[in-house]
């Protein structure tokens, strides 16, 4: 069976052959560590940690290197804010991004490099880009000329001939928009704005430009051409464009095989962000009563090229499925064998693109298949993919038949019989549970004696 990915690069769903035989060389964009990351961040991890798992299912050898961006616009800008260094204010958001990681069972990448020590390589590439004449120099730093790059463009779809003439034909900052194409800072010199960050280097006193960062970490830790580059969408334009240009200028080869971008995670149909305030932090989501093993499965349950709105009753939801199934695997016993069939109808939902949610219906089809043999092994293999802890003792189990009531008596209360939901709570409460009625549904809980 073949693994296919959709490659953002040819616009196709291509068969994956890695560069090294049964080897996998794959970059993610990682955090801009100014500030707790989002649960919709937390979608892209988790996408790109979905992708490491598929290939490691698969048999391949996995090289993952997700950078931490600890010098751009926004962590000087903040780290200035809080009156901290830059080193201090960036390391206590990087512990705490690796902190989530682990709840959320995201497997940790090989190496996590930092942007601020891999300075001495951007210096390199910055003077290569000059030598060829891709990048030249200004009164507040070094750009890369985006016309002198021929197939600039050809990730994203900009047009060059939305490349505004004239002196506004630059943009320092490090994030701009689609109808902005615009040649980017790759050094930019020093202002006192930038306080005490700042490198001296032959390229003068200054500081990197974000798009730089990432070429430069993926060439060090992966080599000139990578299998694998992932980010959601919004990297696609400039960063990824950008680190191709700078990459493929520098050295004439292909930057990266496979381009794989993920779909937002939204609220009330705007995309989950910091700037329009409409976030979840996972903390937030575990004062709430909620995993983040509930998170991620909520996220497992739709396909990362689509769209996901985000809203307490689908967490809800999750939470409950996930409990369920739970108590359903807790109970198999092993048999000691594999069902050769349903792994296969797995391997096929995860060979097309990573198709998590129709892997997911599989493991379910096998769940209630009464004659299936094998579904301890079966099972346990497939959560090697879906990452969640299945087979991981809870301390407060619900059993099934106290979830099976809790159901009947959502729907009695989908139809408004009340009669019958106040029934179905009273016998709720003498099993020993009580419930808690929220706006996205009930959560169980144990009584304690
Ligand atoms: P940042 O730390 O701001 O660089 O963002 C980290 C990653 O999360 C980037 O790859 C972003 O594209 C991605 N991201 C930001 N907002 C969302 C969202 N609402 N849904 C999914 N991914 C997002
Ligand atoms: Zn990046």
């Amino acid at each position: 069976m073949t693994l296919k990915f959709f490659n953002t690069l040819t616009k196709k769903k291509e068969i994956f052959k890695p560069i090294e035989k049964g080897k996998v060389k794959m970059y993610n964009c990682g955090p801009t560590v100014y500030n707790y990351p989002h649960i919709g961040n937390y979608r892209t991890y988790i996408f790109a940690d979905l992708i490491k798992r598929v290939l490691k299912f698969k048999g391949f050898e996995v090289l993952q290197v997700m950078n931490i961006t600890d010098v751009d616009d926004k962590t000087i800008r903040d780290s200035q804010k809080q009156n901290k260094p830059l080193k201090e204010f960036t390391e206590f958001y990087t512990k705490g991004f690796m902190q989530d990681l682990d709840k959320l069972n995201i497997d940790k990448a090989e190496i996590f490099p930092k942007a601020t020590e891999t300075i001495k390589e951007m210096v390199e590439i910055i003077k290569i880009l000059l030598n060829k004449s891709y990048a030249y120099k200004t009164d507040d730093g070094i750009y890369f000329s985006v016309k002198k790059f021929k197939s600039y463009g050809k990730l994203s779809g900009v047009d060059l001939k939305n490349l505004k003439a004239g002196a506004s034909n630059r943009v320092g900052a490090d994030e701009y928009d689609k109808e902005n194409v615009s040649d980017f800072a790759l050094w930019k010199f020093y202002t006192k704005e930038d306080g005490d960050v700042f490198w001296n280097t032959e390229l003068g006193k200054g500081r990197p430009g974000w798009h730089i960062e990432c070429s430069a970490m993926a060439m060090k830790m992966l080599g000139k051409t990578l299998d694998i580059h992932t980010g959601a969408i919004d990297n696609l334009f400039p960063h990824h464009e950008n680190e191709i240009a700078q990459s493929e200028a520098v050295n004439d080869v292909k930057f990266v095989n496979y381009w794989l971008h993920a779909e937002y995670l939204l609220v009330d149909g705007k995309k989950m962000s910091k700037s329009l305030g409409n976030f979840y932090r996972l903390k937030e989501i575990e004062d709430k009563g909620y995993t983040a093993l509930e998170l991620r499965y909520l996220f497992l349950t739709t396909h990362y090229k689509q769209k996901l709105n985000f809203t307490l009753k689908n967490l809800n939801s999750a939470k409950n499925t996930l409990e369920r199934l739970k108590n359903i695997v807790l109970e198999l016993k092993d048999d000691d064998k594999e069902n050769k069939k349903y792994l296969k109808e797995f391997e096929k939902a995860i060979d097309d693109d990573l198709n998590i949610p129709n892997a997911l219906q599989v493991l379910w089809k096998l769940v209630r298949d009464k004659n299936a043999e094998g579904k301890y092994k079966t099972i346990k293999e497939m959560d090697k993919v879906f990452g969640l802890d299945l087979f991981k003792q809870e301390k407060i189990k619900i059993p099934n038949e106290i979830q099976k009531l809790v159901e009947e008596r959502e729907k009695a209360r989908e139809n408004k019989d009340w009669k019958k939901s106040d029934e179905l709570r009273d016998k709720i409460n003498k099993l020993g549970y009580s419930l808690e009625d929220r706006k996205e549904g009930a959560i169980i809980k144990k009584d304690v004696t």
